[in-house]
């Protein structure tokens, strides 16, 4: 399981402080689904960093099957997550300079062992065979969210942590990405999904509404 204890992380620019997160905690098991909600500036994108150790939270910790991946070097830290986590931000996952299947293989690499499973399988099960020589520019957005899925996905994560995965796409993509998640969830995959979207929301187990940092509902 992921499991966060009263995070806290703050911003600060000149005199001004945001309080981005005060006193977060909660956990995802294995195979639930956790969708988290709230409005625009309410600690989202913060949460989900400081869970998948790209963050540091000024209080509180978060542990991964037991182990803490907060207030570790980066070098730990960078090791857990890319073997115990997959990881899809707002800003996407992919390198622009690297094909689909060279992000993937980079992304096994940085797991320091032996793959799994093979890019071509992973591409496969996200329905990208044949486009793995393509870079990132070269793909739709649909693609471009599969891609980025299959990257996350290269290490057989315990835990996905998604920033809004279908943020723009259409309604048929949209379901596409959604029932590969719950594939992976199916399979006793963690995941926790930041979205605005009903229809994501609908997948989920349970739904965290977030507000001014905190956890409301
Ligand atoms: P959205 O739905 O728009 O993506 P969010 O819920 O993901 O919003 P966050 O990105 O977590 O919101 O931001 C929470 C608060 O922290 C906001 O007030 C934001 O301006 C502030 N913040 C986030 N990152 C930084 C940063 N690097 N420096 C300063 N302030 C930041
Ligand atoms: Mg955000």
């Amino acid at each position: 399981a992921l499991r966060c204890q009263d995070l806290y992380r703050f911003f600060r620019a000149g005199d001004e402080e945001t309080l981005a997160l005060r006193g977060v905690s909660l956990q995802v098991a294995r195979g639930e689904t956790v969708a988290v909600v709230g409005p625009s500036g309410s600690g989202k994108s913060t949460l989900l960093g400081c869970l998948a150790g790209l963050d540091e939270p000024a209080g509180g910790a978060v542990t991964i099957g037991g182990e803490q991946i907060s207030h570790r070097p980066e070098p730990l830290r960078a090791k857990i997550r890319s073997r115990r986590l997959g990881i899809l931000l707002q800003s996407g996952n992919l390198l622009a300079h690297l094909d689909v299947r060279d992000n993937i293989r980079l992304a096994q690499a940085a797991a320091g062992r032996k793959p799994s499973r093979s890019p071509e399988s992973l591409l496969e099960e996200v329905g990208l065979s044949g486009r793995g020589r393509a870079i990132p520019t070269e793909l739709s957005g649909g693609e471009l969210a599969r891609a980025g899925l299959a990257v996350a996905l290269s290490n057989e994560p315990d835990v996905l942590l998604a920033d809004e995965p279908t943020g723009e796409l259409d309604g048929q993509t949209e379901q596409v990405v959604l029932e590969l998640i719950r594939s992976g969830a199916r399979r006793g995959q963690g995941v926790l999904l930041v979205t605005h979207s009903a229809v994501v929301m609908r997948i989920a187990d349970r739904v965290i509404e977030l507000h001014d940092g905190r956890i409301v509902a």
